[in-house]
């Protein structure tokens, strides 16, 4: 009778053993909850409705980025402010939801008090830091190159007292000024996000993942219109992406950078879709991205409206808009389906988790 029921329960044991490896080889299971290592947010009235589309995507930890307000209104003004508010309202968040939140810290490198400022920050809690002049439109209001003097003090702060950086920085545009930042400060672990803003230059990507071991990137786009050419770039070509990720596994963050500023179109609908299309590309081999086919049908529709009123019809304003409307088309039906990365669920654990806890320093 024992043996019987023992050999019951191996049968068991074997059947349910053979369900796991089955979904984890095969349907794309991994067992973790997700990082987030890349968020901005204005306000505290947001959270939760975040921790709703968080939950529902079993993203447990999200890292909360300073941002002025240039960039969560994209209201066009030439200035870098409220910085230090948003910071504020931040920490605010953490104070309220701590082991959902991690809060970052960011700096105007042309203020007097700048290193002070992230001194003070860091001792506050903050655990990185996000800086703004790699980003094209801030580069030209701070003015300075990333390996400026003016930079200095803050890199080799956050050097010597491990402190992961999130850098926004266009590597086609300032590829030698990265590199020798990098070079003099070796230790300094920084992540340059989105595919360091040249997914079309997976080789000069590569190129730095090789050359520099802490450096890291992660798989958001941005804004809608980048996140939409992004996700129909990948879609054209998802063999490249697939091997660049599975070469580069070890250094590729999770991170939706969804800038969650108080506007009403940054809703639960918006934040669950974006965080789906976001998992369905690195998870599925084929899915459809309501937000990525709408942002092209969208532009179609305001062409062929702009078209249906155009005078004289033969002109060359018209004929230009004729082509746009074309090109509008055929982007349109390309990312009615789109194509993904059907990434394996070990890849998947690493960009998940095991990296953005490296990232923080918080595996050692
Ligand atoms: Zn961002």
């Amino acid at each position: 009778m024992k043996a019987h029921k023992c050999s019951n329960t191996y049968v068991a044991g074997a059947i349910i053993a053979f369900v796991i490896i089955v979904m984890a080889c095969c349907v794309g299971f991994y067992s973790t909850s997700i990082i987030d290592t890349h968020e901005h947010i204005e306000s505290i009235k947001k959270i939760p409705i975040l921790l709703k589309a968080d939950d529902e995507h079993k993203i447990s930890t999200t890292i909360l980025l300073p941002t002025p307000t240039e960039t969560l209104t994209l209201n066009g003004d030439k200035s870098f402010t409220n910085y230090r508010e948003n910071t504020d309202e931040i920490f605010k968040i953490v104070e309220a939801y701590p082991r959902r939140f991690i809060p970052f810290c960011t700096v105007n490198p042309l203020e007097s008090d700048a290193l002070q400022y992230v001194k003070h920050c860091i001792e506050r809690g903050g655990k990185g830091l996000k800086l703004y002049n790699g980003h094209s439109y801030y580069y030209d209001i701070f003015d300075i190159p990333l390996d400026s003097p003016r930079m200095a003090p803050i890199y080799a702060f956050a050097e010597k007292n491990k402190i992961p950086v999130l850098y926004h920085i266009n590597i086609t545009k300032y590829i030698d000024e990265l590199e020798r930042v990098l070079q003099n400060y070796p230790e300094l672990v920084v992540s340059v996000p989105h595919y360091m803003v040249s997914s079309i230059n997976l080789d000069q990507v590569a190129y730095l993942l090789d050359k520099y071991p802490n450096l890291y990137t992660d798989v958001s786009f941005g804004s809608l219109e980048y996140m939409a050419a992004g996700f129909r770039r990948i879609s054209k070509n998802p063999k490249k992406y697939e091997d660049f990720i599975n070469t580069y596994s070890s250094r590729i963050l999770f991170g939706t950078d969804m800038v969650l500023s108080d506007s009403e179109a940054k809703n639960f609908a918006f934040m669950n879709n974006t965080i789906e299309c976001y998992k369905s590309l690195l998870e599925k081999r084929n899915f459809e991205c309501d937000l990525v086919a709408s942002y092209y049908k969208d532009r179609l529709n305001e062409n062929e409206l702009c078209y249906s009123q155009c005078k004289p019809i033969e002109g060359e304003f018209c004929k230009s808009l004729k082509k746009k409307i074309d090109v509008n088309k055929k982007r349109y039906l390309e990312v009615i389906e789109l194509n993904g990365l059907h990434l394996h669920p070990v890849v998947l654990e690493q960009i998940y988790k095991n990296n953005p806890l490296r990232f923080l320093n918080a595996n050692s």
